[in-house]
């Protein structure tokens, strides 16, 4: 027995040859050696067999009337591709032409006749290996790639759900973070204007107490939908910065292009007419905005100022506008 042991189910060697006396000491010498045994007598019909099942490897006779044994290789490699069986090409010429043809369509190696039994055995063996473990190969390298594959998916929606308010799905305070810290550099190596909003809910802590706090996820929803439908460019980010606080980037944006925005919000919010009975400003919900944006260095040398000064200086706003008397925008004095 030498058939390698890693094989589950006996190799399949399909013999070409149009002599029937070879083809049956073939037989007998494979079937001995425990491998499956299919014959073909001419090009044609191995060509015919190739289509309808693989064989694990082919022992082609060169010379045969009509398709010889190279034109049925080069055709096999053609229909089958990469799926081409190995072929061990079994040749009376041992000429250099008739081995470098054999190579050049396709043939995975050659023995000569009369056939040495002993080294076609080992030849056979040896084939049938190698294609073993390219099938291998190329089985785990699709499953590596598969894997990969998933993986990848794996870890952007983690991404995407480390990103993102599980409650509004808007944008979360990290995305924010990262959002503004990016933004921030941008602005100040091309001196752009960048202008951020923090909105914040009115008698709010009074809604939850009127309604429920369901009912308050739920306020908090349709604000940040409210919020999202006017901030329309997608190079700006609107993300939940706490409880019932939103900020909103706006890349390229001045203080009046933010406060025009900043109004737009407000009165949607109001026209949505979300009733609130605990409000002291009105008996609908209601916002205050604060709005900061970066100074214009125009030439001269840049500040040194953050990203956490803007928002610093919009929180001042905000409270401003809390303070006046809230369902209002405030901007930042400094801006
Ligand atoms: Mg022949």
């Amino acid at each position: 027995m030498i058939k390698p042991d890693f094989w589950t189910v006996p190799p399949r060697i399909l013999i070409v040859d149009d002599e029937k006396t070879i083809r049956l000491i073939l037989r007998r010498i494979l079937e001995k050696d425990g491998y499956q045994v299919i014959e073909a007598n001419n090009g044609e019909e191995c060509l015919e067999i190739c289509q309808k099942q693989l064989a694990n490897m082919i022992l082609m006779d060169a010379m045969m009337p009509g398709m010889d044994g190279f034109t049925c290789c080069g055709k096999l490699h053609k229909l089958l591709g990469e799926n081409s069986p190995p072929v061990l090409m079994i040749t009376v010429l041992d000429d250099q032409a008739s081995v470098d043809l054999a190579f050049q369509v396709g043939a995975t190696d050659y023995v000569t006749k009369p056939i040495h039994w002993a080294v076609l055995r080992q030849r056979v063996r040896r084939l049938l290996e190698i294609q073993w473990a390219m099938s291998e190969l190329r089985r785990q390298v699709e499953k590596q790639q598969m894997l990969t594959e998933k993986l990848e998916k794996v870890n952007q929606e983690l991404e995407r759900l480390a990103s993102v308010d599980s409650l509004t799905m808007i944008a979360n305070r990290r995305q924010f973070d990262r959002f503004i810290e990016t933004e921030w550099k941008r602005a100040q190596r091309n001196d752009l204007p960048l202008s951020i909003i923090i909105c914040d809910v009115d008698f709010f802590k009074a809604y939850n107490d009127t309604y429920g706090h369901p009912a308050g996820d739920s306020c908090l929803k349709k604000v940040a939908d409210i919020i999202i439908r006017n901030v329309g460019r997608p190079a700006d980010l609107v993300a939940r910065y706490g409880g019932e606080e939103f900020v909103i980037v706006l890349s390229e944006t001045d203080r009046e292009g933010a406060v025009h925005i900043a109004e737009k919000i407000r009165h949607s919010i109001k026209d949505a007419a979300i009733p609130h009975q605990g409000s002291k400003v009105t008996n609908c919900v209601t916002i205050s905005c604060g709005v900061a944006s970066r100074k214009l260095c125009l030439g001269k040398e840049k500040s040194e100022s953050q990203p956490s000064d803007l928002i610093r200086k919009a929180d001042l706003a905000l409270y401003e506008a809390k303070f006046q008397g809230r369902d209002r925008v405030c901007v930042d004095s400094r801006s």
